[in-house]
């Protein structure tokens, strides 16, 4: 119990620290990734759109690790909106595509009619870009990552072994044909500072944030892991009725006020 309470002060510690510095940090590489992306359009030269696309990702990558500094000290408050998840992941589709590379293939399966989600856009995309970079730092030699979103019911079996209702949900799923992990990796890879990778290389906050994100979107999360055969992440966010449906609510505020 001393130890667990130890662990506790030290990482609200931790949190408190780094969340004042994580912040100011990421509104400033939020303006450098955009600025290069605007770049990148005015550029023709091979050597020049190189050495954009390599300051494009030490951006992304000094983004992702502020995000889960931010994420982990939760000095950012979750801000959700409703949205079609496919629409969603088309919009940062190329932040995706370049996090995997040239050797890693990227399939994305998003359907054109899904039911809306209820999430923070920036915390979506800072989970699914953890996943992504998990899946390219698990396939070295290069391989195969299929990202895919659907429909789906959870009854009340599940719901009740899960801690979340029963009902209509999103699911999305992120596999790779890469490394895998133990079992041993596998049991802790969502606890916080836990990486097998090099000093530099891995925070061990990537999981953490996925994890807390989809928990606190009402959501479910697990990994199934196969060393040498690679790893499936499947996530379940609860569905809120379908595309047609939202927008006619956005429609509706009202227009005509009284003067
Ligand atoms: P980090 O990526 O910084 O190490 P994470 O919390 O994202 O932190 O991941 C924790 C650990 O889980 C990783 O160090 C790795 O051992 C394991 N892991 C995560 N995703 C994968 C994956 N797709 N394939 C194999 N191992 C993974």
């Amino acid at each position: 119990a001393q130890a667990a309470l130890f662990q506790s002060q030290k990482m609200e510690t931790i949190g408190q620290l780094t969340g004042g510095i994580a912040h100011d940090f990421n509104n400033l590489l939020t303006i450098i990734v955009n600025n290069l992306d605007l770049l990148t359009r005015h550029v023709n030269g091979a050597r020049e759109t190189r050495l954009i696309e390599s300051a494009q990702r030490a951006a992304e990558r000094g983004a992702r690790l502020t995000q889960q500094l931010l994420a982990f000290s939760r000095r950012q408050p979750l801000q959700p909106t409703l949205q079609d998840p496919s629409t969603l992941i088309e919009g940062f589709e190329n932040v995706l595509r370049r996090a995997c590379g040239e050797t890693v293939r990227l399939t994305l399966s998003l359907p054109a009619r899904i039911s809306t989600i209820n999430v923070d856009g920036a915390q979506f995309e800072a989970a699914l870009l953890n996943l992504v970079v998990n899946a390219r730092d698990a396939m070295p030699e290069g391989g195969e990552l299929t990202i895919a979103l659907g429909e789906t019911s959870v009854d009340d079996q599940h719901a009740a072994a899960w801690s979340i209702p029963a009902g209509p949900y999103v699911s999305l799923t992120v596999r790779d044909t890469g490394l895998g992990m133990s079992k041993e990796v596998a049991a802790r890879a969502f606890e916080p500072f836990f990486t097998t990778k090099e000093v530099g290389k891995g925070t061990g906050l990537g999981l953490s944030q996925v994890y807390g994100f989809i928990t606190q979107s009402g959501g479910h999360i697990e990994v199934n892991s196969e060393p040498g055969q690679g790893t499936t992440i499947s996530m379940l966010l609860p569905a809120h009725g379908d595309e047609r449906g939202a927008s006619d609510e956005e429609a509706s505020p009202d227009t005509v006020r009284p003067a």
